[in-house]
C-alpha cells in the first residue's frame, strides 16, 4: 500500500447522503403538510449549499447554518416558522438515515486490514456518529473526528492540524484524503500537505483552482491507487 493512514469524508463518499437528505426532507415537509416536489427539493438544496459554503468559508456558524435554515427556507414563502424546532425534527429523521453509498462497507471492511482508517467529516456529532454506528461501519476506524467536537471544520488547517495530533506516528506523505467535496476535503488535504483522492460525483464540474492527486468515480477504484 502507498499510504498506511487514510482519512474518509462520510456523506456522499461512504453513506448516501443524497438518499438521506430526500427521506428526511420527504418526512419533515409531509409532517408540515406540504408535499416536497422537484422544484422545492431543488430550491431547499441551494439554500442549504449556500449556507454550509459560507461556513466552510467561516463567515457563519454551524449553529447558524442549521437552526436558521429552514426559517430563511419558508420565507422565501412568506411563511413564518420555528427554524429551530423544525431543525430538530429533521435531524431526528436525519439520524435514522444510513444508507451506505455502493459497496462502501466491504471496501471499508477490507482496507481496515491494510491501514488505519480515520474518520474526517463536517457535520453534527451526534448524527454522524450513530450514522456510522447504525451503518455497522465504526469499528473500522481507529477514530472519528466530526467538525463540531474540534471547534473547527474542513477545509481549515485547523482542523487538519487537531486531527493529524491524535493520529499515532502521524506521517504526512503516508496519509491521503478520500472525500467527494473539492471545497472541504480535496482543498483541506491541500492547505494541510497531504495528498487526496477525490471521489468526483456525477455532474459536479472540475474547478481550475482546486487540482486533487487523484480523481476516481468510484470508490472500488482507490485500489489503483492505493495498491500501484
Ligand atoms: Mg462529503
Amino acid at each position: 500500500m502507498n499510504y498506511s493512514t487514510l482519512l474518509f469524508d462520510v456523506d456522499d463518499t461512504l453513506l448516501d447522503f443524497q438518499l438521506t437528505e430526500e427521506k428526511a426532507l420527504t418526512a419533515l415537509f409531509k409532517q408540515q403538510g406540504i408535499e416536497l416536489t422537484a422544484d422545492l427539493k431543488a430550491s431547499y438544496k441551494a439554500l442549504n449549499h449556500q449556507l454550509w459554503r459560507e461556513f466552510e468559508e467561516g463567515k457563519r456558524t454551524r449553529d447558524q447554518v442549521i437552526y436558521e435554515r429552514f426559517s430563511l427556507f419558508f420565507q422565501q414563502f412568506g411563511q413564518a416558522v420555528d427554524g429551530v424546532a423544525l431543525e430538530q425534527d429533521y435531524r431526528e429523521y436525519l439520524n435514522q438515515g444510513h444508507d451506505l453509498l455502493g459497496n462502501s462497507r466491504e471496501i471499508i471492511a477490507d482496507l481496515a486490514e491494510k491501514a488505519d482508517l480515520y474518520i474526517v467529516t463536517n457535520g453534527v456529532s451526534k448524527t454522524q456518529y450513530q450514522r456510522l454506528a447504525d451503518s455497522k461501519m465504526t469499528g473500522y476506524f481507529k477514530d472519528i473526528f466530526v467538525s463540531e467536537d474540534t471547534g473547527y471544520q474542513k477545509p481549515m488547517k485547523e482542523y487538519f492540524d487537531y486531527v493529524f495530533a491524535r493520529i499515532e506516528q502521524f506521517d504526512p506523505s503516508k496519509t491521503v484524503i478520500i472525500g467527494d467535496s473539492l471545497t472541504s476535503d480535496i482543498k483541506g488535504g491541500q492547505l494541510s500537505g497531504i495528498d487526496q483522492i477525490w471521489l468526483q460525483p456525477e455532474g459536479v464540474k472540475e474547478d481550475p483552482l482546486i487540482q486533487p492527486t487523484f480523481k476516481i468515480q468510484k470508490l472500488e477504484e482507490i485500489y489503483s491507487i492505493l495498491e500501484k
